[in-house]
């Protein structure tokens, strides 16, 4: 850069501002320019007297994004173009330590990923164990964590068919928060000049999220539910000098490779013009086995709200019990009680077990 630009470059970031940071992979989804979408009012909050705010943004895109690179070339050119480049600032290669720094220094986190996409959102919590407030979309985690005692939303989990409107709407979502609340927020100070609204904010996110967000409960969490579980069963199949993975395997081909000469042949009930509430219909089905036995399936009457063109709503199901085989053809028979008043609907059907 320019001498001229370099010395600019000493001035730009002050330590009392409110500081917004802003970091990421530039994926498209993430909508790293929402912020940016309406320039004059975004500079109305950054340039307020006495209430400055500031935003660091770091981020890379993948290699082969070419998308998200454009993003990065798109946000470059705006905080140039519009004056903004004491107001915003962006820090290139963000990698763990950047990311370090930033989640200690900065006031808000901003994640505006678009509904239902962000899997996560780690670095949110990040920022909450270092006591900075999340503002976010209710999306991955901040769907879960949110609490408006601890942090804001930007919109209320909506989800859009028109991503355009959906922008509109939420960049606009986006600065009125920040301008009646979070700014405000900040900026109410003491007589000993310490925002303590803000300061009870931060202590209830840090009490409140740190203590379930967090690697060790994930860890766990994967231990208990899955490796744990799965090591068991690893176990299990594995003994008997693999006797029991390799009886597993031969019962799913044999189940596979005669699936399709499984019918049912019939299905009838008694359906009368009307059944009354705690009664129960009564279901019977004609299955063609084929090469399989009753042993290798489940046969089920799945019932629910008719409503209309062949779909029940609200489903569940009952287990239909087998009769006998006569001729390569299991009779099975079934309920499905009826809890509440309505038009009502089943199919049956037949899973491998
Ligand atoms: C925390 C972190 C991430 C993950 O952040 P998300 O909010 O999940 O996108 C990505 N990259 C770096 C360098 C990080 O430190």
């Amino acid at each position: 850069a320019s001498p001229h630009l370099l010395q600019e470059a000493d001035q730009v970031l002050d330590p009392e501002a409110l500081t917004i940071g802003f970091a990421r992979r530039f994926a498209e989804y993430k909508r790293g320019t929402l912020l940016l979408r309406d320039p004059e009012r975004l500079a109305k909050i950054l340039n307020a007297p006495g209430r400055p705010v500031q935003i660091i943004i770091a981020g890379k895109a993948h290699p082969m994004d070419n998308s998200g690179k454009q993003l990065i070339k798109d946000l470059f050119h705006f905080v140039r173009g519009n004056g903004f480049r004491p107001k915003i600032v962006f820090i290139e290669d963000y990698d763990i330590n950047v990311a370090r720094y930033l989640v200690q220094g900065a006031d808000i986190w901003l994640n505006t990923p678009r509904r239902p996409l962000e899997a996560s959102g780690t670095s949110g919590m990040k920022a909450a164990c270092n006591g900075v407030l999340n503002l976010s979309t209710l999306d991955g985690w901040w769907c879960e964590g949110y609490d408006p005692e601890v942090g804001w939303g930007i919109g209320s989990g909506e989800e859009y068919s028109d991503p355009a409107l959906q922008d509109q709407l939420e960049s606009g979502a986006l600065y009125e928060t920040l301008e009646q609340e979070v700014v405000p927020m900040f900026y109410d100070r003491g007589r000993d000049g310490l925002p303590r609204r803000w300061i009870a904010r931060m202590k209830r996110s840090m009490s409140q999220l740190a203590v379930y967000f967090n690697t060790s409960r994930m860890v766990a969490d994967y231990v208990d539910r899955y490796y744990l579980q799965a090591g068991a069963k690893f176990a299990d199949l594995a003994g008997d000098g693999q006797g029991r993975a390799k009886a597993l395997a031969a019962w799913r081909a044999r189940v596979r490779q005669n699936w399709s000469g499984l019918r049912i042949e019939e299905v009838s009930s008694n359906v009368e013009p009307a059944l009354h509430v705690g009664q129960s219909l009564q279901v019977t089905a004609r299955v063609r086995l084929g090469r399989l036995s009753p042993e290798d399936i489940q046969v089920q009457c799945y019932h629910g709200d008719f409503v209309g063109e062949d779909r029940v709503e609200d489903g569940v199901f009952t287990r239909m019990r087998s009769e006998g085989v006569q001729d390569g053809v299991a009779l099975y028979r079934g309920e499905a009680p009826c809890h509440r008043s309505g038009r009502r609907g089943f199919a049956v059907r037949v899973l491998p077990e």
